[in-house]
């Protein structure tokens, strides 16, 4: 059914960032949220076909910062489970792709609503407890950064939508926009509620079908948000939502015949481990599935001689150590002059030391906990490991603590090898290393950064020369999907720093952005011609 009217999409602008300064009511409407949910112990089940399936195969959801404390415990799906999501995925479909696309862009434009609205509280609390974000870490990315996914992309899907080719006086062409055959895998990682959010609805928003698996670190903001889907209207079946052990489910989903597509962000292992299945299974696919991933970093900060003290400083600290360098964008190793070395150190060591960190709910602390135990254990070892070799020195930092919480100071190692193995591997936690090159030896200092690993997802240059700003932008051209100027390399922004970047760090689909779009659409070119000739014989056939 269509009413034969063409909606007038606006380009949104970016949700605002609330303050939350002292008195303010978000502030005190958080604290509150943060008490409530903390107080109770919720159960959450597996979602498919818009219905809740129990399987009783239970995970607990633990605060990083009070690991005895539990705040949910979530159903895991199996075989049997996979199996039902993706015959609910499949039963959607018809009816969702047929929906006209401004009755459907509706239900994700209300979701936002609904998130910057009555939900604004609860999604930030959850994101806080879940994933172990402080107040500011939690409102850009489980508020502003998911409306922004959710308003931003259907306004660049209405300009897809609307690009059309020529037609002629008796021709009429047309580019119908399908959804691709089959369903969508979105597999989503611990750190970015808005991440969670946005790989099921960007390809549903396109007339496709999802199964939907979070991190389990992340299972309780995700499952808030895709209540707030349902609560905007989004049918039974278009996304069914199946935490569970990726190693356990991922296989028998990448094993169907009707995979589509996979919308992953996550690790670089794994990855590559779902490709290598893909590649396995090519033979028995209906259609080649579409493979969008956005994978791990080793990001840098790169420094000339020129560049301002304090500026460089509050790059390293804002972006290595804000939330806990558990971002794929976060800082990790530094290349800096000897001459900036020697102005900054004093004070940047001094500033790293007197950090403040702890709990969530203590709006003071600009450090909190690491996400587990896995994570926790992971860190400490790279800390060790610099801690015992002769070409590095821990020279801030390298305490941890994880009696109550899984806390780790953040930590900043100096090496004499700039191939050290914490210049080259990611840690995603808290931890900066910093190679010092003599200020003569800028050149071969980029060069170092462009081949040392084997990442290339964001990156700065820190210089007030314009010549050494173009020097890195050239030096560096494939270094980073995500290159900054004077600015620390974190906090894209939607519809301003479209993210994502190449290498081992992703297939660069650029998230929230019209080139991921488009990796969920199969387009069909229509020819209709008005006048169709009534002979064969073309007019140089004629001879007289
Ligand atoms: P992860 O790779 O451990 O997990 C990501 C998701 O994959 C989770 O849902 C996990 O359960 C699932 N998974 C694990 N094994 C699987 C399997 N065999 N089959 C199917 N699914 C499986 O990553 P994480 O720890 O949640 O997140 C941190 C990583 O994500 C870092 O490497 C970080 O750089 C990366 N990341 C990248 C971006 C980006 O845009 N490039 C953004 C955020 C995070």
């Amino acid at each position: 059914m269509t009413n034969n009217a063409v909606f007038s999409f606006a380009r949104p602008k970016n949700e605002p960032i609330y303050s939350y300064g002292a008195e303010s009511k978000e502030k005190r409407e958080v604290k509150e949220k943060l008490e409530e949910l903390k107080a109770k112990v919720i159960e959450i089940p597996l979602i498919i076909g818009g219905k809740e399936v129990k399987t009783g195969n239970m995970g607990e959801i633990r605060i990083p910062h009070n690991h005895n404390k539990i705040i949910a415990r979530y159903h895991k799906a199996g075989k049997k489970e996979v199996v039902m999501a993706i015959e609910a995925a499949a039963a959607a479909k018809e009816k969702w792709e047929k929906m006209p696309w401004d009755r459907r862009s509706a239900i994700f434009r209300k979701a936002a609503q609904l998130i910057a609205g009555p939900y604004r509280a609860e999604i930030n609390a959850a994101t806080m407890l879940g994933q172990g974000k402080n107040i500011y870490q939690s409102e850009i990315d489980a508020v502003c950064e998911l409306v922004d996914f959710l308003e931003f992309n259907v306004y660049f899907l209405s300009e897809i939508y609307k690009d059309q080719p020529d037609s002629t006086k008796d021709i009429m062409n047309q580019m119908e926009y399908r959804p691709l055959e089959g369903f969508v895998f979105a597999v989503s990682p611990f750190n970015f509620t808005a991440i969670g959010g946005n790989l099921p609805t960007a390809p549903a928003m396109a007339g496709n079908t999802i199964l939907w698996k979070p991190s389990s670190m992340a299972v309780y903001s995700n499952y808030l948000f895709m209540k707030i889907l349902h609560e905007a209207g989004l049918p039974d079946g278009v996304i069914n939502f199946i935490p569970a052990s990726g190693a356990q489910i991922g296989d028998y989903v990448l094993a169907s015949r009707d995979l589509a597509g996979i919308h992953f962000t996550g690790s670089t292992e794994v990855f590559r481990n779902m490709w290598t299945k893909v590649g396995e299974n090519i033979g028995n696919y209906k259609t080649y599935p579409r493979i969008v991933g956005e994978t791990g970093g080793k990001d840098f900060v790169m420094a000339h001689s020129s560049a301002e003290k304090n500026e460089l400083i509050t790059a390293l600290v804002r972006g290595s150590f804000e939330y806990q360098g558990q971002k794929c964008s976060a800082a990790s190793r530094a290349y800096i002059p000897a001459s900036n070395w020697e102005e900054i150190k004093d004070s940047f060591i001094n500033t790293v030391e007197n950090i403040k960190m702890g709990p969530v709910e203590d709006f003071t602390n600009f450090v909190n906990a690491v996400i587990d135990r896995a994570s926790f254990d992971k860190i400490i070892g790279y800390i060790n490991y610099a801690k015992d070799s002769a070409e590095a020195e821990v020279i801030a930092g390298g305490e941890w603590d994880d009696s109550e919480g899984y806390f780790i100071r953040p930590t900043i190692i100096l090496t004499s090898n700039p191939k050290f193995k914490t210049m080259e591997e990611e840690i995603f936690g808290p931890v900066l290393t910093v190679y010092v090159y003599p200020d003569d030896q800028y050149e071969a200092a980029l060069k170092l950064c462009n081949e040392t690993s084997p990442y290339a997802l964001t990156g700065c240059i820190m210089a007030r020369e314009k010549d050494a700003q173009l020097k890195a932008l050239e030096a560096l051209t494939h270094a980073a999907g995500n290159f900054y100027i004077n600015d620390k390399p974190t906090a894209a922004v939607v519809g301003q720093q479209p993210f994502g970047g190449s290498r081992a760090s992703g297939t660069n689909d650029k998230a929230g952005s019209i080139w991921n779009l488009t990796r969920w659409l199969s387009p069909r070119s229509l020819k209709e011609t008005l006048n169709p000739p009534k002979d064969y014989k073309y007019p140089f056939m004629e001879e007289e």
